[in-house]
């Protein structure tokens, strides 16, 4: 779905478009948007490039990744850099984003309801996600940790030392997944991780668990009260969704992804976002092909 399309239909029920943040102020670094480029006629490619838009989903509360300051117009964040390097490939101008927020658990229906053109939001590739729509990258790699009280950093150091305990991670997302299936922890299921972390600074939770980018930003966040403890226990792979089967797509992202990667685009967008929250610099993964 365009959002020439989107703005029409909800000019026509006479809704607003607040809900949505739009681009407006740009981005943590200087992104090139390319003039004019060339795409194959009836690509999705040429369709967002000639519409001017295009709609993104990222996190709106994940500090670093995708997070949106309270009054801010647009999200700030490491996927925000890579939404706006592929809009700019396609000729888009920040304002042309359109930033729709998802959740762990909506990813799949918004690419496959067309809400959304691309998903980028700390969206790991898994073969169960490539059945039902397409995963271009990864464009980073992180694994699986816990996020626990200061006073716990002892007590609590790897996933098996949380047996019996409240352990709290997102519906939908691997990290709840893989400690219902690997580990004998109590699991508390919520929406969004800052919503786990008021239950873990509140006492209701023991533990928080997902992705070491996401719990080393809400720990940068509550440096006195919060510590990530032990080692990755998983790897996650960070890819940009996209609907299934559109292989051009995949070829545009992965190759366009490349491109930052190589000049360096991709590693000053990290220093400027994760990088905050004290992620070292990686050097760039080797990305699938889309073949
Ligand atoms: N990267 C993992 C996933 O895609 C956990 C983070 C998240 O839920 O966004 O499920």
């Amino acid at each position: 779905m365009r959002f020439t399309k989107t703005k029409a239909v909800i000019a026509a029920v006479g809704l607003s478009l607040s809900l949505a943040a739009c681009g407006g102020d740009g981005g943590e670094t200087d992104v090139e948007v390319a003039d004019n480029p060339e795409f194959e006629a009836g690509s999705t490619m040429a369709e967002l490039s000639e519409s001017g838009e295009i709609v993104i989903g990222v996190k709106y509360d994940q500090p670093g990744i995708g997070f949106l300051e309270p009054g801010a117009d647009a999200p700030k964040g490491f996927d925000i850099e890579m939404g706006r390097i592929l809009a700019a490939g396609l000729g888009i101008e920040d304002d042309g984003i359109e930033w729709k927020e998802t959740v762990s658990d909506n990813r799949e229906p918004y690419l496959q309801n067309g809400t959304v053109d691309i998903v980028i939001a700390s969206y790991s590739i898994t073969d169960e996600r490539r059945q039902v729509v397409g995963q271009a990258g990864p464009y980073y790699v992180t694994g699986q940790q816990l996020l626990v009280r200061e006073e716990d950093k002892e007590k609590i150091t790897t996933p098996e030392d949380t047996e019996g305990l409240k352990v709290c991670s997102v519906t939908g997302s691997t990290s709840l997944q893989r400690m219902v299936d690997e580990y004998g922890a109590d699991p508390v299921p919520f929406s969004t991780y800052s919503e786990c972390v008021d239950q873990l600074l509140n006492g209701t939770v023991d533990a928080v668990t997902t992705d070491g980018a996401i719990l080393l930003g809400y720990a940068a966040e509550n440096p006195d009260e919060l510590e990530v403890v032990g080692e990755p226990f998983s790897e996650e792979r960070y890819g940009v969704g996209f609907e299934k089967g559109d292989t051009a797509m995949c070829e545009y992202i992965t190759e366009t992804l490349q491109t930052a990667m190589d000049d360096g685009t991709w590693a000053e967008a990290f220093e400027a976002t994760l990088g905050e929250s004290g992620v070292e610099t990686p050097e760039p993964p080797t990305m699938d092909s889309c073949a």
